[in-house]
């Protein structure tokens, strides 16, 4: 099966003094446009409509404004379908990233010792210069733009702690990622607030099982949704921008390498597939209950299982789905199954039945990896024993207080800030 493979390649612009104010005038006409569709969408208006109107009157190049347009709708939308607490405002103020198409909004020139830039930031106002970036990505980015099996796909220019910088997509259009039905290895996934769980079975026995523990994650985001909410409170409606960057950025990297960390996990068995709960059935299940909710509307839920899937198809390692249903009620030993709420106590499962304890998410996480082999029509193993739980823990620092691998598969890979899987 072929995905395609998105990388993200982020560059210094560094423009001259006209480019730079060419580009921060571009950036608040991108707010502008931000804001207006953002109110205009709450007000109930009709999105075509409003599509229309503002591709016509920004003052962007058409291509430009209808990907600002995009962006802004798509986070309406994201609001809407999966998290009720970060609402899109239309108040803010300040740069807004330039999003356009390449050879549209802006263009690329490789010549021998570099590669130069343009950057359509108003109409017939393009801003020009030389890109600046590691080695690894002024190579791939090269490679991109001379080779067919990679494409160059639209790019978003914007001021990050003062620096002009343009994070251009780049796709491989052929990544080769394992058939699932040719799995031997099954690793059941399960995603929290602050750890994810990974248990690996095959049909025969529980290979191994771990949990990679992050509470900075939760910390931070906790921190800083009580400080946003406590500003709202004394009335500073449009808090710092930046601020909400900085939470964003460490998040984001966070989740990265967590990630990382799991790929090079997984990638220790023998043809593993992942499997993941379906996020969509979590969602419409009426009886979700309040665990269920709470994870839908953590970020680290969707944006980890996002790194995780595309990290592990870059090495060809397929991921599936199954039902949520019940994988943190049911006790995970074969000869029992016995399922409850009340077997389940924050962190700590406890059957009612035949008294086993255990992690609650490990726990969670083989029954995952059993509805996984179950899906792919494998026999489910009558497990009777379990190993011990072993638990990582992220240091703040960014290294594992033990190593899981000395390999280093998905290092070369990490270079990117965001990027994505699609089919
Ligand atoms: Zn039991």
């Amino acid at each position: 099966m072929q995905k395609s493979l998105t990388k993200t390649l982020v560059f210094q612009l560094q423009p001259d003094e006209s480019g730079q104010q060419l580009l921060d005038d571009a950036f608040l006409e991108a707010r502008s446009v931000y804001n207006e569709t953002i109110q205009r969408a709450k007000n109930g208006e009709d999105w075509d409509e409003i599509r229309q109107d503002l591709e016509s009157n920004a003052n962007l190049v058409n291509n430009t404004a209808q990907l600002v347009v995009q962006k802004s709708l798509e986070a309406i939308e994201n609001y809407y379908e999966y998290d009720d607490y970060n609402q899109p405002s239309y108040t803010k103020d300040g740069a807004y990233p330039l999003r356009s198409n390449y050879e549209e909004g802006y263009n690329l020139f490789p010549e021998d010792d570099c590669i130069r830039y343009r950057i359509s930031a108003k109409p017939y106002n393009p801003v020009k210069g030389t890109l600046y970036g590691s080695p690894a990505a002024l190579e791939q980015l090269r490679n991109a733009i001379e080779s067919d099996d990679w494409r160059v796909g639209t790019a978003e220019a914007m001021n990050r702690n003062g620096n002009y910088e343009l994070h251009i997509n780049t796709t491989h259009t052929e990544a080769e990622v394992r058939d699932k039905e040719d799995s031997r290895t099954v690793v059941g996934v399960d995603i929290n607030e602050d750890c994810v769980a990974l248990a690996v079975l095959h049909e025969d026995d529980i290979v191994d099982s771990v949990v990679i523990d992050f509470p900075e994650i939760k910390e931070k985001r906790h921190r800083y949704f009580t400080i946003r909410k406590r500003m709202q409170y004394n009335g500073k409606s449009s808090f710092d921008r930046a601020f909400e960057q900085q939470e964003e950025r460490f998040v984001h990297g966070q989740l990265h390498k967590v990630s990382r960390q799991v790929v090079e996990w997984v990638s220790r068995f023998e043809k593993p597939c992942i499997v993941f709960e379906d996020l969509k059935e979590m969602r419409d299940s009426i009886d979700y209950g309040t665990r269920m909710n709470r994870r839908l509307h953590s970020l680290p839920f969707r944006k980890l299982r996002e790194f995780i899937t595309y990290k592990a198809a870059f090495q060809g390692i397929p991921s599936d789905e199954i039902t949520p249903e019940y994988t943190s009620q049911a006790c995970s030993l074969t000869e029992c199954e016995h399922t409850t709420r009340a077997n389940r106590n924050k962190k700590r499962f406890k059957c009612v039945e035949c008294r086993r304890q255990d992690h609650a998410d490990r726990n969670a996480a083989i029954n995952i990896a059993k509805k996984g082999l179950a899906k792919l029509n494998r026999n489910v193993p009558a497990l009777k024993t379990l190993p011990n739980v072993r638990k990582l823990r992220r240091q703040v620092s960014g290294c594992v207080n033990q190593p899981t691998v000395t390999h280093d598969t998905a290092r070369g890979h990490h270079a990117d800030g965001v990027a994505g899987v699609s089919d």
